[in-house]
């Protein structure tokens, strides 16, 4: 029975690859980055995405599809910050996002009419990291009030994403994080990571990211 489960597990995943690639497809068909958001529960995506949103939703047309195990709380949130469509992608207990929910969320997206999509992941850091959803990049989020050795007890998660977003630096000076130790670990495991610092409360390193997205929502492709 163990080997007829691996089996199964298998040809789920295979399927999966296929409509990612199917998703990839469609984005590239449009010259549409995706940004994939992937971190644990809490360190600040939403928050992150709505500051994105304040900041960017009048110059760039910017597409979310929020994942969350329960509840729409946080499209709700996003939803505030924009005239666009936010779609909430609620997995009634699963864990991550998969591809076929975001090929679903693309049929209602003008594609044409996109600069970027955005796509919140469910806040898990483990198996999103499996699981291609057809995006440019991964940017992994993780907060000075985890720990600084979060990239080596998850290191697929570190060694799929292209960007990494240290979030909730303005409590640095009031928590034991060793911002250098957890950069050294972060490189120690993808030393292309390429790192954001800010506070998505207080909107300290906010600019950088956003001249960040305001580049991928050019050229499609993360810079
Ligand atoms: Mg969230
Ligand atoms: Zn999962």
């Amino acid at each position: 029975m163990t080997i007829r489960t691996i089996e199964v597990r298998e040809k789920v995943m295979a399927r999966n690859d296929e409509l990612a690639a199917e998703v990839r497809k469609r984005l590239s068909a449009h010259h549409v980055g995706a940004l994939n958001l992937v971190s644990a529960p809490g360190s600040g995506k939403t928050l992150l995405l709505e500051r994105t949103l304040e900041r960017l939703g009048d110059e760039l047309s910017l597409a979310v599809i929020a994942g969350d195990v329960q509840t729409q709380n946080d499209a709700d949130r996003l939803a505030r910050h924009t005239d666009r469509l936010v779609q909430a992608v609620v997995t009634h207990g699963g864990c991550h996002l998969d591809a076929r929910q975001v090929l679903v969320a693309l049929e209602a997206l003008d594609l044409q009419a996109t600069d970027l999509v955005f796509i919140e992941n469910v806040g898990n850091l483990v198996c999103p990291a499996s699981w291609d959803l057809g995006e440019t990049a991964k940017v992994v989020v993780f907060s000075v009030t985890e720990g600084e050795d979060k990239p080596l007890k998850y290191p697929k998660m570190f060694q799929q994403a292209r960007y990494a977003v240290l979030n909730k630096i303005d409590l640095l000076p009031h928590v034991p994080f060793d911002l250098d130790l957890a950069v050294h670990h972060a490189h120690a495991v993808n030393a292309d990571l390429r790192f954001f610092l800010t506070s998505a409360l207080t909107g300290e390193g906010i600019e950088e990211w956003c001249d960040f997205v305001r580049a991928c929502a050019r050229s499609a492709l993360p810079v």
